[in-house]
């Protein structure tokens, strides 16, 4: 491989955000941009992904960041050449709690004035959807008809290859061990291959962003947190098309791929890893204890595998986006949670505007990195947990 030996831009990772942003920066005439994996693109944590993309978001940014999504994944097709399986399926959330739903009902409002379909409907209109529901325990339910689902393996290639054709180099399995530091600013990387200098280093290493944020002695809390998805042999008893509907009681949440049944106990763990995802058999059980509840027709189901991923948390939930405190030079695009495959195409271009025009067109003080030093650590909303 030719080895750059210097860019305008090293950006650490190359999942689905990695990649949105080199795609967006090389569009708007960045050159010498470079993107290091230390795997393969796209073999992270975006490759976890359940896929689901919602406007059920508890902040104007962030459904901004939804509504963007969207209209790029409408487009994807005409705009990089790929099929990425995008439809609107629609997300389905169940609600069992008066104080559940009066935080659905403010979110409500919220999302309707900013041009979203989404309303509060009755336990049998649930039903009406999904047929094979158990709905007597609940007391509402919350449906977004214009939610959906894409490929994150699909749109992670798409950004890569359009972002090569404009310029961007990608190199994969190598892994950036050093950011290095002149006079208290980036300056560029040191890896397993040899050493990049660039004035600008972005983080964009999904789970183990907040190791290679203290490369550059900067503290972030991304906490990486495990989450497993099982898979049913192919099931005709809940024939598709499925929302991605989620028990808000249990966490639960399960949606159709193609003729088998996807299904998560929306478990969230600390295994004190950034990287490697072993997969704890004994979820399982809880799964289907959870799913038996909801759905009791899937006791005709059998599971035929799954798998686990990490996503990577933030204390208040949303994600951390802008200039690392203390280190000029060092920007993070990190703490995606549960919704950085959907978030994707937004947070490439906003990225892209802040560091070629000086300023996003969007306000992203919700991200500020910063707010976790002014106390923003506690979760302000109790928005919906949904993949
Ligand atoms: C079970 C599960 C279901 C999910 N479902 C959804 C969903 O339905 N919708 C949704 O929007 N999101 C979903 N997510 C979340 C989504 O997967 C993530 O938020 C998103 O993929 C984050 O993308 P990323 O590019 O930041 O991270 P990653 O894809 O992890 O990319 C970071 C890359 O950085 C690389 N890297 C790390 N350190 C280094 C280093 N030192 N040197 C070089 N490379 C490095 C890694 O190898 C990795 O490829 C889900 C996550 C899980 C686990």
């Amino acid at each position: 491989m030719s080895w750059p030996k210097t860019a305008s831009t090293v950006i650490i990772g190359g999942g689905v955000v990695g990649c949105s942003i080199a795609y967006h920066l090389a569009r708007r005439g960045e050159r010498d941009v470079v993107v290091i994996e230390r795997d393969a693109v796209g073999s992270g944590t975006t490759s976890k992904a359940a896929g689901g993309i919602r406007s059920q978001f508890p902040t104007e940014t962030e459904i901004r960041f939804s509504l963007e999504a969207i209209a790029v994944f409408e487009r994807f097709r005409e705009e990089f050449g790929v099929d990425v399986g995008y439809r609107t399926i629609g997300y389905l959330f169940l609600v069992s709690d008066e104080a559940d739903l009066r935080g659905f009902r403010e979110r409500i409002t919220l999302q309707r004035r900013l041009g979203v379909d989404v309303r509060e409907i009755a336990p049998a209109e649930a039903k009406a959807i999904v047929p094979a529901l158990r709905v007597d325990d609940l007391i509402a339910a919350v449906w977004g008809p214009t939610d959906g689902m894409a490929g994150p393996a699909e749109v992670t290639n798409g950004f890569a290859r359009r972002a090569r054709e404009l310029g961007v180099t990608i190199v994969e399995g190598v892994e950036v061990t050093a950011i290095t530091l002149a006079h208290g600013r980036a300056a560029g990387v040191v890896t397993t291959h040899g050493p990049v200098s660039a004035p600008l280093v972005i983080n964009a290493a999904g789970p183990a962003a907040a190791r290679v944020a203290g490369l550059a002695g900067v503290a972030i809390p991304v906490h990486p947190r495990r989450r497993h998805i099982f898979y049913t042999e192919p099931f005709p008893e809940i024939p598709g098309p499925v929302p991605l509907t989620t028990d808000r009681a249990t966490g639960f949440y399960f949606r159709k791929e193609m003729e088998q049944l996807l299904l998560s106990p929306g478990d969230v763990e600390d295994i004190g890893e950034d990287f490697t995802v072993p997969i704890d058999r004994g979820r399982i059980d809880e799964t289907v204890e959870k799913a038996l509840h909801r759905i009791p027709v899937v006791e005709k189901a059998r599971i035929a595998g799954g798998w686990a991923g990490l996503r990577p948390l933030t204390p208040d939930d949303h994600a951390i986006i802008g200039w690392a405190p203390g280190v000029d030079g060092f920007f993070l695009a990190v703490g995606f949670g549960g919704h950085g495959f959907q978030h994707s195409p937004a947070t490439g271009r906003y990225v892209a505007e802040w560091l070629l025009d000086g300023k996003a067109s969007l306000d992203l003080s919700l991200f500020d990195p910063a707010r976790f030093t002014r106390g923003a650590t506690v979760r302000d909303d109790r928005g919906a947990d949904a993949e």
